[in-house]
């Protein structure tokens, strides 16, 4: 059962942390590195809320049922901001489609933006409402951003 403490992140555990001393260029730990200097310029992980409706006990990030919280459309307008237009938000949560106001979100975060990306677990496929609310999110975005990618991430 997945918990919502917060998780300590110890760098000299993490990969990025470790290359900084790795020099064998033939070490996988290098490749590693250097995708992730390349695309940690170019893109933001924007977390909506810990709360999803699954409870996997693999989650990265401990999400689940009993989590709580979420970012406000305020919040995500001052993100769409404070985010180069050169970087690609990466909207994750939990999972953010059931929050009732996550298109509101998603619209705040999308704005003025030539690209956006999100990843979600697609539970909503399973209800024909959901599916057609999340569509229409996605065609409305489709008008104040032209280039959107939806990942759908499923264990269960
Ligand atoms: S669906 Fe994704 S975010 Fe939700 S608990 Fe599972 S791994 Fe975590």
């Amino acid at each position: 059962m997945s918990t919502c403490s917060q998780t300590k992140w110890e760098p000299s555990k993490h990969r990025a942390g470790q290359m900084r001393t790795q020099v064998s260029t033939d070490h996988w730990d290098h490749w590693y590195n250097k995708w992730h200097m390349s695309t940690a310029s170019r893109a933001c992980i924007v977390r909506l809320t810990n709360k999803c409706d699954q409870r996997c006990e693999h989650c990265a990030f401990a999400s689940g049922p009993e989590c709580h919280g979420q970012m406000s459309v305020e919040m995500c307008e001052q993100i769409n901001q404070w985010i180069p237009k050169s970087v690609l938000p990466n909207i994750m949560g939990g999972e953010f489609t059931i929050l009732p106001n996550y298109p509101d979100l998603l619209l705040a975060l999308a704005r003025y933006r030539d690209h956006i990306h999100m990843v979600t677990n697609g539970i909503w496929g399973h209800s024909h409402a959901m599916t057609i609310r999340f569509l229409d999110t996605i065609r409305q975005i489709k008008q104040i951003c032209p280039k959107i990618n939806v990942a759908v991430s499923t264990d269960n």
